[in-house]
């Protein structure tokens, strides 16, 4: 090979070296997974009878990526979300999260856990009805310590002159769209998102699907969506498919399509 293009190659391995150490969309190829499941379990008792919500989940993730998580009802979609979240603790196995292993944590430790790593968005808006717009999302600025700006965030998601009014004012994907500035203002690393559009009509779920896609790219958040819409791994870096508790799939995309290519 030629001096020259020796030159280059090394430059270009430097170039992605410097991009992958600054933006947290390549962290994880050279850093470790911001998630790692090891052999996790979460077992319900229902009288005499043991419910395997998930049985002996094995996962990595990258940091930076858009994952969906796919599955029929019952799969243990939304258990893995939780277990993540921080809302619930597996009945075995470790799960870590930056390097932290937040299976064992006790309530409050776990309740500084959500508040620092992980914004949640769900199919039902969960906004405050008595707050504002804008004092739901600057409410995360009481309880995490590197918060953004409420403003910014309102801006970010198409809301800056709905700051001052109620919920009950907004359309469910206005309603939404604060929801996700909210998850947002709380600059975490993860975002889970749990059907996010199970309540909204198709143009209306495109939109809020749209923003999730942009905010990702823009802020380099881990991005986990729960969904029952198979169209919608197209838009994933990554798709798990989850049955009786398993993982039943784990595929990588080559391409991410927009969201406004896809249809269903
Ligand atoms: P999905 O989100 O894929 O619909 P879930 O994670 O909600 O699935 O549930 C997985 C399994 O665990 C289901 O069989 C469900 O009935 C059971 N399960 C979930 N939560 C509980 C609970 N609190 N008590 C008992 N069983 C539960």
């Amino acid at each position: 090979m030629q001096l020259v293009s020796v030159r280059r190659l090394l430059r270009q391995k430097v170039i992605i070296a410097g991009m992958r150490r600054t933006h947290p969309r390549f962290s994880g190829d050279l850093m470790n997974n911001i998630v790692e499941f090891r052999n996790v379990s979460r077992i319900y008792k229902v009288g005499d009878h043991e419910q395997k919500a998930l049985d002996r989940v094995d996962l990595s993730l990258q940091s930076g990526r858009m994952i969906v998580i796919l599955g029929p009802s019952g799969a243990g979609k939304s258990t893995l979300l939780n277990l993540l979240g921080g809302l619930d603790s597996p009945t075995s196995g470790t799960i870590t999260v930056d390097g932290q292993d937040i299976s064992k944590l006790s309530g409050d430790e776990l309740a500084r856990y959500r508040a620092s790593k992980v914004g949640f968005v769900f199919q039902s808006y969960n906004l405050i009805p008595t707050l504002t717009v804008r004092e739901n999302v600057a409410l995360v600025s009481e309880i995490s310590k590197d918060h953004l700006d409420p403003d910014k965030m309102l801006s970010d998601v198409g809301l800056s002159d709905h700051g001052r009014k109620f919920p009950s004012e907004l359309s469910g994907g206005e309603q939404q769209r604060v929801s996700i500035a909210r998850a947002l203002a709380k600059n975490p690393q993860i975002l889970l998102c749990d059907e996010p559009t199970g309540a909204l009509d198709y143009h209306t779920s495109k939109d809020i699907l749209d923003l999730i896609d942009r905010v990702n790219r823009k802020y380099g958040n881990t991005v986990l969506m729960v969904t029952h819409n198979e169209a919608l791994s197209a838009m994933a870096d990554r798709v798990v498919r989850l049955r009786d508790g398993g993982i039943i799939s784990d595929e990588r995309n080559r391409e991410r399509k927009s969201v406004m290519d896809i249809e269903w």
